[in-house]
């Protein structure tokens, strides 16, 4: 998540608990699933119907509707429009795709978070007045690209292009050290946020503590600070 996006998902309503899913291919369906599963009510929606009919089956969604989502009158119809918050996981079927989250937004939806297979087609769902546009394909690439070159980074927060907070293991150099002693500050440039073992973490650490090598360490620096550490 970056400052632009932030803005968006403030906006959006704690108390809803209702979501609309246009598109059930593989992104589509893995949205479902998950809002369903975290108990939240989804309307699931697909031009076609054998989609229809299996997100049902598989209980995906709480309810479904076979629809052409380029047409009006088809979502008024289905009472899309009254959603606070509506995905469109139409990817690789551009027209559809710009179509649909015209109507959503000229119709007053509020929330509308779509689904891009490139930047042109992002720029393009942007331009028509999508709130959030997402880019899973992209992002998952660079999230295993990262994970490949830098295994020993957990997990990454990216708070600008340039300064990030990290989950790291604890390096073999640092083994055995405690806080005071690996002095992160001077030496990297970074703030050591908390330390964990066994998926427990403990926040501001003491600095008389020792780390150990099967340990995780999350800090806050900046990219070129973190690339420096021995890990
Ligand atoms: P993936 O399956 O990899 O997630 P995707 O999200 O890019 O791919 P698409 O192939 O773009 O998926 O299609 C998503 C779904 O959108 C399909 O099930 C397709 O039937 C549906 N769809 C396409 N056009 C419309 C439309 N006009 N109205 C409603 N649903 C549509």
């Amino acid at each position: 998540m970056n400052f632009s996006s932030l803005g968006f998902f403030r906006s959006l309503r704690r108390d809803n608990k209702q979501f609309a899913v246009i598109g059930l291919g593989r992104f589509g369906r893995s949205v479902c699933s998950s809002l369903h599963r975290l108990g939240y009510e989804v309307l699931g929606t697909d031009i076609d119907e054998k989609r229809v009919a299996q997100a049902v089956t598989e209980q995906l969604v709480a309810h479904a509707v076979q629809l052409d989502s380029t047409e009006l009158p088809a979502l008024k119809e289905a009472g899309i429009l009254e959603f606070d918050t509506v995905i469109v996981a139409i990817g690789n079927y551009l027209q559809e795709s710009i179509i649909t989250t015209l109507n959503l937004k000229e119709a007053g939806v509020p929330h509308v978070v779509a689904k891009a297979s490139s930047e042109v087609h992002g720029k393009l769902l942007q331009r028509v007045g999508a709130d959030h546009v997402v880019y899973p394909e992209y992002e998952a690439g660079s999230a295993l690209a990262r994970s490949l070159t830098q295994p020993s980074i957990l997990d990454r927060f990216d708070l600008d292009p340039n300064h990030s907070i990290v989950e790291v293991s604890v390096p073999e150099e640092f083994h055995g050290k405690t806080i005071t002693e690996l002095q992160l500050r001077n030496r990297y440039g970074l703030n050591l946020l908390a330390i964990g073992q066994d998926e427990r973490f403990e926040i501001n650490p003491d600095p008389t503590k020792r780390l150990y090598k099967n340990w995780v360490m999350v800090v806050i620096g900046s990219n070129r600070d973190i690339d420096r550490l021995p890990i």
